[in-house]
């Protein structure tokens, strides 16, 4: 019974996934949704990122989080148009939650719109939320086992953001065995490394943003 409810919710999420995806072709807009265990370093990422690239790009983002406004206000201070969907606890976004966040952007003045998902490895994967593209970002510090634990999430992604190399030393982290899963899982994912603190590294995450940017104009 549990797996007929799962089937329902799931359909239903696909409905309105469709009808973001629409809108988003719609204004012309690259939606990513970024996923990651919690404590990746998705909102550290987003901030360098929005203070890099909005000088050039209209850029707004949406943050989901399990409660409190904080991520929001970080990226908010970057200049940047944030709203907060607060899961209530709930541990992923799905298509609807983020269709309500919709209303408070003007999506033709957009260039691009970042989801920062609900920190965690697991369900987030299994909701479409209209979105062009998905990235999954992955820490040194979290092991190089995940993609074999975790497969979905590598499966579902286009690129895997390996961050947090400023502590590689420190860590147990194997990137080539990190690779190495990944590719196994899913042949076509791009691999990037990064420190978002440091900074190391994010020239190619903009490149990549960027690309996609072009193609779709
Ligand atoms: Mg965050
Ligand atoms: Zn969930």
């Amino acid at each position: 019974m549990e797996i007929d409810v799962q089937k329902g919710l799931l359909a239903a999420n696909e409905r309105l996934a469709q009808e973001n995806r629409s809108l988003f072709a719609r204004s012309g807009l690259f939606v990513v949704n970024i996923m990651s265990g919690p404590g990746a370093g998705k909102t550290t990422l987003l901030e360098r990122t929005c203070e890099t690239l909005a000088a050039r790009l209209n850029i707004a983002v949406i943050e989901g989080d399990l409660q409190t406004s904080e991520d929001a206000e970080r990226i908010a201070a970057k200049g940047v148009h944030a709203v907060q969907i607060n899961t209530g606890g709930g541990c992923h976004l799905d298509a609807k939650m983020v269709q309500g966040a919709l209303k408070s952007f003007d999506l033709d003045a957009l260039d691009l719109l970042i989801i920062e998902n609900v920190g965690n490895l697991v369900c987030p994967a299994a909701f479409d939320l209209g979105e062009s593209a998905r990235v999954m970002l992955l820490s040194t510090p979290e092991g190089d086992e995940k993609p074999i634990k975790y497969p979905l999430m590598f499966t579902r992604s286009q690129l895997l953001i390996i961050n947090k190399m400023d502590l590689l030393d420190y860590v147990d982290f194997d990137v080539k065995r990190v690779e190495g899963y990944a590719k196994k899982i899913n042949p076509g994912i791009e691999i990037i490394t990064v420190s978002a603190k440091t900074g190391e590294g994010m020239e190619g995450w903009y490149g990549w943003l960027t690309g996609k940017l072009e193609k779709k104009s």
